[in-house]
């Protein structure tokens, strides 16, 4: 066997490998010129992926971080600027690339538990007309945020409360296959399409990652109506983002929402899986997954032994992030197999 198939690698669902099949499709893919609007696969998967959302128009992007710029930046002007949570990828982990290329201030607020932004502080956070203040144009959710789905009621509440206050609303849903999974699970529905789509419905962009659990290299699309992605593309080309052959990464993206959507929830049922397997080992507190994210916090005597526990992971072929809050992200190329080698590994380091 290859030396990466005895890697167990639990570090992100970036990490997986594009199937032979993805390859054949992508390898079969006709090509043009998407910077002349003329590549058939890209145009194809942009009308794909508008049309499963809901929405008039889709743009490719080379990564989700550039997808939410080019959103952020198409709904706010210099000096405006977006509500979002703390822990938000498009505020956190971006480099704080809004405030850097498009002078938009962002307006950051704690999360509950449970990973929403409150509603009556989001009410609070937005300002008044007042030439002291930036003008509060958007909110931005993230779901799923933290591998945990928001609830459904919530997504619904607070997307009306921004819009009856006039805010545009965009969804960082670069796991919404994942939280569509996990929703039409708890409602015992059976389409997931169909709940990405009411999710989708309820925000006037949204981003999704295709290089995440969905399994494909790279790549995302950010939907929205024929106007904002309009805008959008002028952005993606300012920030760099206009390319050429792209077809063969659309093809990609197209198989990947072909043919992995509907496993998604093999990766959930992995996680739980790994979840129940470090259930009652001293010093850990397992946090039940939602999707495909487990959160592993050690404590007391353990937490003083993880920079040790993640090395010793690490010579056995076992990969995760974290240090006294480990992540494990199960996907494409993680089976129960593997999830199991982890298990038993970790049990075995705390009780040799
Ligand atoms: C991965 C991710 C992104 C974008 O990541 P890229 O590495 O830029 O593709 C954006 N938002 C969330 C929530 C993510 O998990």
């Amino acid at each position: 066997m290859t030396e990466r198939s005895s890697v167990v690698d639990l570090r992100s669902d970036t990490v997986t490998q594009p199937t032979p099949a993805m390859r054949e499709a992508m390898m079969a893919a006709p090509l043009g010129d998407d910077v002349f609007g003329t590549d058939p696969s890209v145009n194809a998967l942009q009308e794909k992926i508008a049309a499963l959302l809901g929405f008039e128009a889709a743009m490719f992007v080379p990564t989700g971080t550039q997808s939410n710029l080019c959103a952020i930046l198409s709904h706010c002007g210099r000096g405006d600027e977006y509500i979002v949570g703390q822990q938000a990828h498009c505020y956190r982990w971006e480099g704080g690339g809004a405030a850097v290329f498009g002078s938009v201030q962002p307006q950051p607020l704690d999360h509950a538990p449970d990973g929403t932004l409150p509603l009556a502080q989001i009410e609070a956070a937005i300002k008044p007309d007042d030439a002291h203040f930036a003008r509060t144009r958007l909110l931005a959710l993230e779901n799923t945020l933290g591998g945990k789905l928001l609830p459904f009621e919530y997504v619904q509440a607070a997307t009306d409360l921004a819009q009856r206050k006039g805010l545009q609303r965009h969804l960082d849903g670069a796991r919404l296959f994942n939280a569509a999974t996990a929703q039409a699970a708890r409602n015992k529905r059976s389409d997931v399409r169909a709940e990405a789509r009411r999710i989708a419905q309820c925000f006037d962009s949204v981003s999704v990652c295709f290089s995440k659990g969905l399994g494909a290299p790279i790549g995302s699309a950010l939907v929205g109506s024929r106007e904002f992605i309009a805008r959008a593309h002028r952005i993606r080309k300012m920030a760099g983002g206009g390319m050429r052959q792209a077809g063969l990464l659309a093809a990609a993206a197209s198989h990947a929402l072909d043919h992995h959507v509907d496993r998604l929830a093999d990766d959930h049922a992995l996680a739980q899986r790994l979840a129940q397997g470090l259930e009652g080992i001293e010093g850990l507190v397992v946090e039940a997954p939602d999707t495909n994210i487990v959160f592993v916090d050690l404590t007391g005597a353990a937490q003083a032994r993880s920079a040790e526990l993640v090395a010793s992971l690490n010579s056995q072929g076992i990969l995760a992030t974290g240090l006294y809050r480990l992540r494990f992200v199960t996907h494409l190329d993680v089976d129960a197999a593997g999830v199991d080698r982890a298990v038993a590994a970790i049990r075995a380091f705390f009780k040799p």
